[in-house]
């Protein structure tokens, strides 16, 4: 009895101290907010391993029933009044600087540390058995983070706009979760009793109904003017996803590096800056250079039966397979949505038909078995000095012969020399 009082007085306190920092945000900076957040991680830890206490119903850890638990909540609420771009910046800062201290724990097992005063030794195995429930730890807490706040917005779905409901059931799921998740590595590392996670999972779910109220008592009383809406309101789920996993950033730093973000091949922005000096350089050395547009047939019916999903992926796969097919100094470039573009430098017309060709038989069979009809591609083919000296005239060609293809059938090449011997451009 004495035991759940005081844990929920623990919990009453640090709900307290970190509302009132959160409060402060607008003041005093998140950076505040934040910092205590993430300080609290190594006790945490540290009581998790070592400290339990005997309740009725079993064996329960503060560290988690109150901290993590307690942890969990306070990304939740930054999100509930912040946003997904805010919320991440503790998730990912946790994730790191956690890894971070193991690692530095683990350079100094180098060490041979001096026996202390009176003959105590440290424990290492304790820092051992830190160290790897630390990372177990921290990959959870990150797991759990994302998934507590896609589940808090679909909830909205399923039991409606209160935020009370939404929050206790999101915390209970998203912990019940991680108690088996964490109990399972405890008890590999250190042997912790069974009797642990169920204690553990009781105390958890007390914390998670403990904890919702809180939250939604803080954001109805105190912030309720801050902003009046719920700000996720018409976002997607898989726009918060994104956001919370940066993946807005990565393919802008994608697209600066020149890559296409699905196909992994050079992008359009890439061609449009590389392409025309390349022909100017081929010529001036007298060399010929050789363009292929490779436009996809009837994709849009690929779309169509088998979603845009399954149309990514096929583009993915057919980039692949060019990849695979054309030489090491050749380009690919993504030059529309299913059209791509394989710029081949000191390669003559004659030579670019026979590659053209293995690239055109080369799609369909990356495909054998998973299609009832396997995606094929018609070529268009152009080569410098013959069919024009810049970019334009090369495309202009490329683009005529790759017109008549789709016109004679699609899954063709179309060059200067067509199938049936006759000038086709
Ligand atoms: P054809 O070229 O054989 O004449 O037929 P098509 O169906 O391929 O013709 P079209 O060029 O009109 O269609 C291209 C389609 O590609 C339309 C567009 O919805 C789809 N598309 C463009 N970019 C993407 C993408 O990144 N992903 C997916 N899944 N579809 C895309
Ligand atoms: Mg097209
Ligand atoms: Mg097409």
């Amino acid at each position: 009895m004495i035991g759940s009082l005081l844990l929920i007085l623990q919990a009453l306190l640090y709900f307290a101290v970190m509302a009132t920092l959160f409060r402060a945000r607008r003041t005093m900076g998140m950076g505040v907010f934040v910092c205590a957040l993430g300080v609290m991680h190594f006790l945490e830890t540290y009581l998790a391993a070592v400290f339990f206490i005997e309740l009725p119903f079993g064996l329960i850890s503060p560290g988690s029933t109150v901290m993590f638990a307690g942890k969990l909540a306070m990304i939740l609420m930054l999100y509930i009044r912040e946003d997904a771009e805010t919320v991440r910046q503790p998730i990912y800062g946790l994730l790191m600087g956690n890894f971070l201290m193991v690692a530095l724990a683990g350079v100094l097992r180098f060490y041979t540390p001096m026996e202390l005063p009176g003959g105590v030794r440290p424990d290492l195995t304790l820092l051992d058995q830190l160290g790897a429930l630390m990372i177990w730890g921290t990959t959870l807490l990150f797991i759990d983070s994302i998934a507590i706040i896609l589940l808090y917005e679909r909830l909205e779905r399923w039991v409606g706009r209160a935020m009370f409901p939404r929050a206790a059931l999101s915390l209970i799921v998203i912990l019940s979760f991680d108690q088996l998740g964490f109990f399972a590595g405890l008890h590999l590392m250190t042997g912790t009793p069974a009797a642990a996670l169920l204690g553990g999972w009781m105390a958890k779910m007390a914390a998670a109904i403990l904890y919702a109220i809180f939250i939604s008592a803080y954001l109805h009383l105190v912030e309720r003017h801050d902003d009046g809406t719920v700000h996720a309101d018409g976002q997607r789920l898989s726009d918060i996803f994104a956001k919370l996993t940066y993946r807005h950033r990565y393919e802008a730093l994608l697209r600066d590096s020149g890559i296409d973000a699905l196909t992994g091949v050079l992008n359009r922005s890439q061609f449009e800056t590389s392409a025309q000096a390349s022909v100017a350089r081929a010529l001036s050395n007298r060399r010929p250079i050789s363009l292929a547009i490779v436009d996809v047939d009837h994709f849009k019916q690929i779309n169509d039966r088998h979603g845009h999903v399954t149309g990514d992926d096929v583009l993915r796969q057919i980039a692949q397979a060019l990849r695979a097919s054309v030489r090491a100094n050749d380009r690919i470039f993504r030059y529309g949505g299913e059209e791509f573009v394989v710029l081949s430098e000191g390669m003559n017309h004659e030579t670019a038909l026979i590659q053209a060709e293995r690239l055109r038989a080369a799609v369909p069979a990356a495909f054998t078995g998973s299609f009832a009809l396997a995606p094929t591609v018609s070529i268009g083919l152009a080569t410098a000095p013959g069919d024009g000296s810049d970019l334009m005239d090369l495309i202009r060609h490329a683009d005529r012969h790759l017109y008549q293809a789709k016109h004679d059938g699609r899954n063709r090449v179309v060059g200067n020399n067509a199938p049936d011997g006759e000038q086709a451009g």
